[in-house]
């Protein structure tokens, strides 16, 4: 890393606040004022709203993230975990990829580390759920999805078959109902190339603890969304929760249980825990507490914003609600990093700070390909969408939004191709274990049989039936 005689401005976290608040910072600093570090555990920041277009195989993957390096290349950028800050030293620590844990002294603290996903100790969710936050994920849920499709297609079991055509998802926020509406729209989909498997073979079963889905959008597009997808044959439940889940055998407090080798989980996030470690204020749920100016309370020279921070919403407030904040979406995160990176400039410089305030623009949410609802507010008007032209709109909204021309581009592209050829609908699962084929061609030889066992391979030659054991070794041998 630099060790330079500038001050040094540290953005923990690269992802939708870390990449805009170091953009900006570096479009509005004055050449060689200072060195902006970005430290996060990935190379890329993930464009998460994407995520479920990604599972369903619309976006290319790569599409979906931004590579660090290449976005911010005056910034130095380091891959790692910053695992704690001692504000007294301006020093916080960091964990690399590789090697011993170093210390890196800052001048100025940017915190967005963002959130993970908010769980509860619900037997077997450890084992079996799959979370929705990362681009990892969602790329493994399509090969899972896709897998669980061949499985059923390759079986004559059909206890095998019916817990693999069974599809659970838990949460029916943003995240959750986008997701269920593309997986399912595509796993019906490809049902057309299977043999054994018909689309009405699949269930699709959505739970929220919540008497709605999509609060987002507002209670009535939430019950179409909600009448939407129980017409595409989805099951959801609601006000009611997953009690367990062991060995993929899903229990409902409702009373229900299904067997299903796919649970989703996206029942919402959770600041990001490593922030108990920063000695920063924290609020009751455990966000960094700012104040308006997005800096953390009692300091005037860390600043948070985006998922991991609690901030006061100006808007809210003025309307007579006094403990409005600012919910965590992308929305606020664009914007929110946007007014940091100016207040870090200004605090370097010494001028006073300017308070966030941002009302509401409304909410897209895609529901599978042409299906999608929206709620646009205009002043004191709420412009509600449903169907393909709400689609158009979560389209036009997040393929514009996407930070960079360059994957602006790729994924209209992406878009349009998608138009033109069918969708792709290939299982790669065994990209999750890349070498294990190779593995089996290189590995050692077993060593050469002893005298005993020598007696037995010529006993099996000779027609003679050996024991258990041996048959096992001589099977792997030959595969
Ligand atoms: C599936 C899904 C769909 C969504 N859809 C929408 C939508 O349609 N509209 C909308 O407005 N919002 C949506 N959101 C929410 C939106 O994506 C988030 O609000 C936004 O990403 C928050 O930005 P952030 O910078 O706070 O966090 P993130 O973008 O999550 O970035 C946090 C970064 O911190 C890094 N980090 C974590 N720990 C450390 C550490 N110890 N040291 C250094 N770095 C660390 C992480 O690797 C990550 O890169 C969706 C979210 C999901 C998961």
């Amino acid at each position: 890393m630099s060790t330079t005689e500038r001050p040094r401005i540290l953005v923990v976290g690269g992802g939708y606040v870390g990449l805009y608040a170091a953009r900006r910072i570096q479009k509005k600093m004055r050449y060689g004022e200072a060195t902006v570090t970005v430290v996060d555990p990935r190379s890329y920041m993930t464009y998460q709203p994407f995520l479920p277009e990604a599972a369903a195989g619309s976006i290319s993957p790569r599409h979906v993230v931004v590579p660090l390096r290449r976005v911010l290349p005056k910034a130095e950028v380091l891959t790692g975990r910053v695992t704690t800050i001692d504000q007294d030293r301006k020093v916080a620590t960091v964990a690399p990829l590789v090697g011993e844990a170093y210390e890196l002294p800052f001048d100025y603290l940017v915190i967005a580390m963002g959130a993970v996903s908010r769980t509860f100790p619900i037997p077997g969710l450890a084992e079996q759920g799959i979370g929705m936050k990362g681009i990892e994920e969602s790329i493994g849920l399509r090969n899972h999805v896709l897998e669980q499709l061949d499985k059923a297609d390759s079986t004559t079991d059909e206890e095998i078959r019916r817990k693999a055509l069974t599809f659970v998802f838990i949460g029916g926020g943003f995240a959750g109902a986008e997701t269920i509406g593309e997986v399912e729209d595509m796993a019906r989909d490809a049902a057309k190339y299977y043999t054994n498997v018909s689309r009405d073979d699949m269930r699709f079963v959505l739970v929220d603890a919540a008497d709605k889905i999509l609060p987002e959008v507002g209670p009535k597009l939430g019950q179409y969304g909600k009448d939407h997808l129980e017409s595409r044959g989805v099951e959801v439940y609601l006000s009611t929760s997953m009690d367990s889940c062991v060995d993929g055998h899903v229990v409902l407090k409702n009373g229900l249980e299904v067997d299903s080798h796919t649970i989703v989980w996206t029942a919402g996030v959770k600041p990001n825990p490593a922030l108990s470690r920063f000695g920063l204020p924290l609020g009751p749920r455990g966000h960094v507490d700012t104040q308006a100016t997005l800096q953390v309370q009692g300091t005037d020279y860390i600043w948070a914003a985006g998922d991991n921070a609690q901030v006061p919403d100006l808007v809210g407030r003025k309307a007579g609600n006094e403990n409005a904040w600012c919910p965590p979406n992308a929305q606020h995160a664009l914007r929110q990093a946007k007014v940091l990176g100016d207040n870090v400039i200004s605090g370097m410089r010494g001028f006073p700070q300017k308070e966030y305030s941002h009302a509401n623009k409304g909410a897209v949410a895609g529901l599978g390909l042409h299906k999608g609802v929206a709620m646009i507010v205009m002043g004191k008007m709420k412009i509600k969408l449903k169907g393909r032209l709400a689609w158009y709109m979560h389209r036009g909204y997040h393929g514009l939004a996407m930070p960079t021309w360059n994957r602006k581009i790729r994924i209209f592209a992406d878009w349009t191709l998608g138009m033109f050829l069918k969708r792709e609908v290939v299982s790669l699962g065994a990209m999750e274990t890349p070498r294990e084929e190779f593995y089996e061609a290189a590995k050692p030889a077993p060593a050469a049989p002893k005298a005993a066992d020598k007696g037995a391979l010529g006993a099996e030659k000779a027609g003679e039936k050996p024991a258990a054991g041996k048959t096992e070794k001589t099977e792997a041998k030959a595969s």
